[in-house]
């Protein structure tokens, strides 16, 4: 390798891509583009982990992502190339392990500066380590800014004595306005200066789905939002340009079963993967409100929203174990279920309950859920019928989500069953009636669920209290062509608000030190009830 000494007189640079996927308000490209006085290498590295396909897992996809995201993150990579292309560059794909591919860069290439967006999740933080490590022993300078966040989690946390704010208000008290915010963002490039000589890297274009072994065939709906940067700010100024909407935006307000036209801006996968910048859309969404007479505030608020975000990054970096019950010292220790066919039929839409069971179709088509559909199927699976472990609900989000974000993922996954953030076990979400009050008719049911199109709208939220005649008529007979309830909402609900007054009790007695002794004791106790219970009803019948 070169040595330190002529390693930092190198005048290449490279811009190592892995979230921000855009150009516009891209400060590490931007030092990179601004500081190159040589070649200037754009890298992303396809992780064969992450990419190809994995026969075995349960859905088309590899073993970390559905097809759906792998497609989206494709179409990003895409976009970014002739983006780079328009400005007299190009994206170099590489493939392998990502720290060893790059290491590997960096010595082939001879390069003095790698510029590469922060990133606070535990993958990365180990990755960049190593990166900068070798980096810095090398005599290579990195600059590695935060800019995939409005704020940098890390100010936060030591702002707040070194622990994460654990309410929002608390949060939005700390954070104030963000620092950058003070002038306008840089949103253009000139030029970016040309890429150098390869050598012996082999680089590749951005690959199709079909080149990286998916068959097209794999899927029978595909997701209607397309992925890069172009597509993203079409989006998003779309969206933002009905100023009314903007100001009266009210979170709990959208309907969650509208889909041809859903009821929020649907930018988390461009903000998951970058391309959007979440500072410009915070920069547009202000400039907006300063237009208007009045507005609508966080936490329900369009800007609100922005501010969900950094509030569970912020909550995920300074939480070890932040993905986990165990060890997580912000989650509630509850003796939740593992039982893998309550976790399969909810997983597969055959719970029974076609609310539920069209919004998991529609995870699995289109990877794009509203917000309040997410609400009902985590409470679903969790503390309001089912009480499987949310880590099994949130692995399955993981996969098939095109937003999948390790922390906003996470820290909603703890807030919905309850675990952390949010104490209101009581407050359940209906499965029949929930739904119902924003489409009685079914429309969305009726889409994601084509068995049941001709159930009558009487029954399309409850098809198993249909007449077997109606059910014929219909051309869907329950149990036939579609599942008997996996529960009876009513009691598993009642089951689930004793069990979870049991153990918040137990976690408050034992003050955060509950052991894995408890959590058995606990559990053998819920089911001796659960039994008592169940023979008392029969005795009372
Ligand atoms: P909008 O309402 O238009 O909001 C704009 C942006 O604000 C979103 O794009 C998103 O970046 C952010 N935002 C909105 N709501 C939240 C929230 N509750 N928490 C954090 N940020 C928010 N969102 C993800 O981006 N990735 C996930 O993996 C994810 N997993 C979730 C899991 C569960 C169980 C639940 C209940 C919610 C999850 N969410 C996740 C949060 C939320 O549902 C989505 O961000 C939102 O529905 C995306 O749609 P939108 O872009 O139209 O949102």
């Amino acid at each position: 390798m070169a040595s330190p000494a002529s390693a930092s007189s190198s005048s290449s640079s490279l811009m190592w891509f892995r979230k921000g996927l855009r150009i516009h308000d891209n400060p590490a490209l931007q030092h990179a583009a601004a500081r190159a006085c040589g070649p200037l290498y754009p890298v992303f590295v396809i992780d064969p982990r992450y990419m190809e396909p994995d026969r075995a897992a349960f859905s088309p996809g590899s073993s970390r992502a559905g097809v759906n995201r792998i497609r989206f993150l494709l179409e990003s990579l895409a976009d970014l190339d002739s983006g780079l292309r328009r400005l007299g560059s190009r994206l170099l794909v590489l493939k392998g392990e990502p720290g060893e591919v790059l290491l590997r860069c960096l010595e082939e290439w001879n390069v003095g500066r790698l510029c590469f967006e922060h990133d606070t999740e535990p993958y990365y933080q180990a990755l960049d380590k190593r990166v900068k490590d070798f980096a810095s022993a090398a005599g290579i300078e990195t600059f590695s800014p935060v800019s995939h966040t409005l704020y940098d989690p890390a100010d936060i946390i030591a702002r707040n004595g070194g622990k994460p704010p654990l309410s929002y208000q608390s949060f939005l008290k700390l954070a104030g306005k963000p620092s950058w915010a003070a002038s306008p963002l840089s949103t253009t490039l000139a030029s970016v200066p040309p890429v150098g000589d390869v050598g012996r890297c082999e680089i590749f274009e951005v690959p199709t789905l079909i080149e990286l072994g998916y068959n097209e065939t794999e899927q029978d709906e595909v997701a209607p939002f397309r992925g890069g940067e172009t597509a993203a700010l079409t989006r998003m100024k779309e969206a933002l340009s009905n100023k009314a909407w903007v100001a009266d935006f009210e979170k709990p307000k959208g309907d969650p079963s509208a889909f041809y036209k859903p009821a929020t801006t649907v930018l988390s996968p461009y903000l998951k993967f970058g391309c959007l910048s979440s500072r410009y859309f915070y920069q547009c969404i202000q400039d907006i409100y300063k237009d208007v007479k009045k507005h609508t505030s966080p936490p329900v608020s369009l800007l609100g929203q922005l501010l969900w975000r950094d509030f569970f990054y912020t909550a995920a970096f300074g939480t070890p174990n932040f993905d986990k019950m165990k060890g997580n010292r912000i989650c509630k220790q509850i003796p939740w279920s593992d039982d893998e066919q309550l976790l399969a039929a909810w997983r597969e839409a055959r719970t029974g309950y076609p609310w539920i069971d069209a919004i998991m179709v529609q995870l699995h088509k289109w990877g794009w859920m509203h917000h309040l559909a997410r609400h009902c199927v985590a409470c679903f699976l969790t503390r309001g019928d089912l009480f499987v472990h949310w880590e099994k609900g949130r692995d399955v989000f993981e996969r098939l989500l095109i937003d999948s974000d390790w922390a906003v993922n996470n820290g909603n996954w703890l807030w919905l069953s309850c675990s952390s953030f949010f104490y209101q076990y009581n407050r359940i979400y209906s499965p029949i009636t929930f739904g119902k009050k924003y489409d009685p008719n079914g429309n969305y049911i009726r889409h994601f669920l084509p068995v049941l199109k001709d159930m009558p709208k009487e029954y399309i939220y409850e098809p198993w209290k249909a007449p077997l005649s109606i059910q014929t008529k219909a051309k869907c007979v329950i149990g036939r062509d579609y599942p008997n309830p996996v529960v009876s909402h009513d009691m598993a609900s009642k089951e689930c608000r004793r069990k979870l007054a049991e153990a918040y009790a137990v976690n408050q007695r034992l003050n955060g030190t509950v052991s894995d002794e408890d959590l058995k004791s606990l559990r053998r106790k819920l089911e001796e009830d659960q039994e008592k219970e169940l023979r008392h009803t029969k005795q009372r019948r």
